[in-house]
């Protein structure tokens, strides 16, 4: 796979709309609301929309192929959210002006549940929490083949494009192909640059990267270890996939993810690590479980074989997953 290949081309474009229609919902205000899941997570309208957008574009084009994403229509199909459905559609109407409020709810359900060899994971809004607090949050997709992350796209609305100038230009486009690197592009698909990782050899030197949610992390633990290694540096709070992102150019060293107390046998979900792994891995990081086994994403939604996360510069990766032993 190439970066012109119908493959790129196609997710790049559809993340790019999904993007801007999470954008304007968040301008708007009204996704300051959510529904609460049977499993008490929110869920937003621009979830919905976001998911409708990205799964009718992938199938259009790739009509076989398995699509592996978060939400489905149940709620919103509720003849009490008729409302909900309703703002769902006329925003999704911006950017496939045929849409009806039907085919927007066939369109989400285009996910199932299995895995195949070939199939597409998506978040229509990770770090939905970010979202709703006008923080961090990313729309990710990625493409595995045969157990491997081949191609990763993130969006990430709400992030500086540079870490020097953090009141200044937001909105960060992550693309990683297996094999070929990763990039940063504005939201248009435009201003490209060859990411790197941090060359920092020196735990001390590290700058960490977790979620702001407690109940997503062990924060306490965090702050164990990084005391442990004589990382001064406080470490940097932020929802979503964009933490890999912010590995992949080298402004976190580390991103670390031990389970919360309050879930200690939390098992992740494949679309909310596989578009990131990718994108730290490309720029020449490394990314495995909190025990050094590599991420599983052939196991099914949830990666059932690993505990936790942890993404480094690659360098460091062995002195954190022996601190993290003791
Ligand atoms: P973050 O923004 O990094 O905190 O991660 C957001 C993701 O955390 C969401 O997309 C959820 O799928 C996931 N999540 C939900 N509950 C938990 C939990 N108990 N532990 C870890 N991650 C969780
Ligand atoms: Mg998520």
């Amino acid at each position: 796979m190439d970066q012109n290949s119908l493959e790129v081309v196609t997710a790049i474009q559809a993340v790019i709309k999904a993007s801007a229609l999470c954008q304007e919902i968040r301008k708007d205000l009204v996704g300051g609301e959510s529904i609460l899941k049977s499993d008490r997570s929110p869920v937003t309208i621009a979830d919905y929309g976001s998911q409708a957008i990205l799964c009718k574009l992938i199938r259009e084009k790739f009509p076989h192929d398995t699509i592996i994403a978060e939400e489905d229509s149940k709620e919103l199909r509720r003849p009490d959210r008729s409302k909900i459905l309703e703002q769902v559609t006329n925003y999704v109407h911006a950017f496939i002006p045929t849409a009806s409020s039907k085919e927007v709810c066939s369109w989400i359900d285009f996910s199932s549940n299995s895995i195949t060899d070939r199939f597409w994971t998506l978040d229509p809004i990770d770090g939905t929490k970010g979202f709703l607090r006008a923080d961090q949050y990313a729309i990710a997709l990625a493409l595995v083949e045969k157990g491997v992350v081949t191609l990763g796209i993130l969006a990430c609305p709400n992030l500086y494009v540079d870490i020097h100038q953090p009141l200044g230009e937001k909105g960060c486009l992550f693309v990683a192909l297996k094999g070929r690197g990763s990039i940063q592009m504005d939201l248009r698909g435009l201003s490209k640059r060859t990411l790197s990782v941090s060359k920092i050899e020196n735990p001390s030197e590290a700058t960490m990267t977790e979620s702001v949610e407690p109940d997503h992390a062990d924060h306490l633990f965090h702050q164990r270890l990084a005391q442990k290694l004589n990382i001064s540096k406080p470490s940097l709070r932020m929802d979503s996939q964009a933490k890999y992102g912010i590995v992949a150019r080298g402004e976190g060293t580390l991103y670390l993810r031990v389970p919360s107390p309050s879930e200690p046998g939390y098992k992740e979900n494949i679309w909310d690590h596989a578009a990131g792994s990718i994108i730290a891995e490309e720029a020449g990081g490394r990314v495995t479980d909190v025990l050094g086994s590599p991420l599983d994403f052939s196991c099914g939604i949830k990666m059932v074989k690993n505990h936790g996360v942890l993404a480094t510069n690659g360098i460091l990766h062995e002195v954190v997953l022996k601190a993290l032993k003791m």
